[in-house]
């Protein structure tokens, strides 16, 4: 099993979603005591809020190269940013590292593609909403996106920073959610993307009627798959349980 580098912290609300998720993962593949193997570098998300707002995206890529290095340098084989807004940086963080990173826009345009979609609502904060690093990667797996009018852009938004950053999940939000995806649903969306790590906190597949593409688990996902080799059995010879109790 490789050593999965979370950089995390962009909210720790979410970095908790990717440890658990992970944890879990391996036990459902791998049975017995099995957990993941993973280094954690956790930010102050304040301090990366304030270079967001700042327009310093410079500067926010200094700190989150200079953080994965620190995972690589603590034995990571792989590297997880667990926060789609910071993917905004996320060619500064692959050049300083001598390991893979984990797009996540690649993982989730892979599970869209596979669902045989090709056009897709996109949720998320601002910055990912409104500029390319994000839309633009997602279009490069021939996926077209489409995104809230500006008041509802405004309220996603809002609602990521003032509310499911800080651990508040709000009935009356779900159901401001749930009128954004209808309305994207009425201008073609086959499916949405929850393209913040915290969405999935509060919107549910059962939530919408198209079918939704939560974030943190696809990432995670891919993480399994790279770390695991897609391996769902004990390697010959363990003496583990696997997941059906058996020992091989
Ligand atoms: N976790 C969020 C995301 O996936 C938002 C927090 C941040 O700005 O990093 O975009």
């Amino acid at each position: 099993m490789r050593t999965i580098g979370l950089l995390g912290g962009m909210s720790w609300e979410s970095s908790a979603e990717y440890y658990r998720l992970l944890n879990e993962g391996v036990r459902e593949r791998l049975g017995g005591l099995h957990s993941a193997r993973v280094v954690l570098a956790s930010l102050d998300f304040a301090e990366v809020e304030a270079l967001q707002v700042a327009g310093d995206w410079e500067a926010a890529g200094r700190l989150l190269a200079r953080h994965a290095r620190g995972l690589e340098a603590a034995g990571a084989d792989l590297v997880l940013l667990c926060t789609n807004t910071m993917h905004r940086v996320a060619d500064e963080v692959e050049a300083a590292l001598g390991i893979p990173l984990l797009h996540l826009a690649d993982a989730t345009a892979a599970a869209v593609r596979t669902a045989g979609l090709g056009r897709v609502g996109l949720l998320g904060t601002a910055f990912t909403m409104e500029q390319s690093f994000y839309t633009g990667r997602l279009a490069d797996h021939g996926l077209e996106v489409l995104v809230p009018d500006a008041p509802g852009r405004e309220l996603v938004h809002r609602v990521i920073y003032d509310e499911l950053c800080r651990g508040v999940v709000r009935e009356e939000s779900r159901e401001a959610y749930r009128r954004v995806v209808d309305d994207l649903v009425e201008r073609g969306a086959q499916g949405v993307v929850l393209g913040c790590t915290e969405i999935e906190l509060l919107l549910r597949p059962e939530d919408v009627d198209v079918p939704t593409f939560p974030t943190t688990r696809l990432h995670v996902e891919a993480a399994l798959e790279a770390a695991l080799g897609g391996r769902d059995r004990p390697a010959v010879g363990s003496r583990d349980a696997g997941p059906d109790g058996s020992t091989s």
